[in-house]
Parts: C-alpha cells; structure tokens; sequence
C-alpha cells in the first residue's frame, strides 16, 4: 500500500485544513494557494482514482456527485457561476493524484485557464 494521499490525511483529520462541505462520497476544501477569489477542491472521499478519466470510467455518478456539489459551492461563496478543471497528468500541472475539481469562482472574466 502506498502512502495516503495529502487529502485523505487531510479528511483523517492528520493535516489541518477545514472541510467546507461534505456530501456522502465527497468532501471540499479552500486551496492552500489561490488562483482565483474563490478556489475550492471537491474530492471523493475514497483515493481509488487518480485521475478523472478514471473517475469517469470507473464511477460516473460519483463523478456527477462532485459536479453537483461544485455547483452548489459556487453559489454559497460566489454568484453561482463557476471554472472546474482537473488537471490529468503531471505535464498537465497535475500533483496530487487522488482526483480532485478545481472549483474557480469569483471575477473570472480575465483570469486566464488553469488552477
Ligand atoms: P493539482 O496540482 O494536483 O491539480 O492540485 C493540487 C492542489 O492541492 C494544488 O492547487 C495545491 O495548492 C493544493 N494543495 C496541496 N497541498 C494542500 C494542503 O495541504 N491543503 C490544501 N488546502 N490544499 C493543498
């Protein structure tokens, strides 16, 4: 078994971080570096996939689940509208690979792609 990702640590409570909000199979956090006026992370709760192609293969509803709790985030800290991105490989910016959404929100007009 390999090392627990840094946001199961942080769900098991080992690394300080407050949970925002919590669906059955999904929790969110704030960014510890913010790209964006608002920049949350929606993350299943189980590390099974790394990525969201696998995500997407492997467990489509929770994938919707993650989706739909983004949405409902944007419009308790924003106006609703709102950026997911998941980056998918290192070359693609990806370093945590336990999947995970950036939820960007907030002023987005002239912030350029990516989290
Ligand atoms: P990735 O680069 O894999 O798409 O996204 C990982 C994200 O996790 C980064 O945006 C990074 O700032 C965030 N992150 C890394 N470590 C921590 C942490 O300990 N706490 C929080 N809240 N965010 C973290």
């Amino acid at each position: 078994m390999s090392e627990p990702s840094i946001f199961t640590r942080i769900l098991d409570g080992e690394i300080p971080s407050e949970i925002i909000a919590e669906t059955e199979n999904a929790f969110a956090i704030r960014d510890i570096a913010p790209k964006a006026p608002v920049h949350l992370l929606v993350i299943p709760k189980s590390e099974q996939y790394r990525n969201v192609v696998e995500l997407a293969a492997g467990d489509p509803d929770l994938l919707a689940e993650l989706v739909g709790l983004a949405n409902s985030l944007a419009a308790e800290h924003a106006d609703g509208d709102f950026r997911l991105i998941f980056n998918t490989g290192p070359n693609a910016g990806q370093t945590v690979f336990h999947v995970h959404a950036h939820v960007l929100a907030g002023g987005l007009q002239e912030a350029s792609l990516g989290a």
